[in-house]
């Protein structure tokens, strides 16, 4: 998958819930895609680019990008996700 790729699915998901938006910071955005793109090309799966796996199934499952990021401090405080990646609307 390729950044542009990637981009694209983020913006269609959301796009279907809403509520929130990709960060109008263009180049946050492509240095999260290849974080995202490098975490799954060394790890197997899309991680966080701004949080360490633990090695633990049960926790590092909830590194997945896109997250349960609503449920993040950061959200409520400053409405987005912990990378600043996703916006609330
Ligand atoms: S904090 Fe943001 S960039 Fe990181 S996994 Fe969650 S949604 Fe993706």
């Amino acid at each position: 998958m390729s950044k542009t790729e990637l981009i694209n699915i983020w913006e269609d998901f959301c796009r279907r819930n809403g509520t929130f938006r990709l960060t109008d910071d263009i180049e946050r955005v492509q240095l999260l895609a290849e974080g995202v793109l490098n975490n799954e090309k060394n790890q197997e799966l899309k991680y966080c680019p701004c949080r360490m796996t633990t090695g633990s199934w049960a926790k590092d499952v909830k590194l997945i990008c896109p997250c349960n990021f609503k449920v993040q401090k950061t959200w409520a405080e400053k409405g987005e996700c912990w990378c600043g990646l996703f916006i609330r609307s």
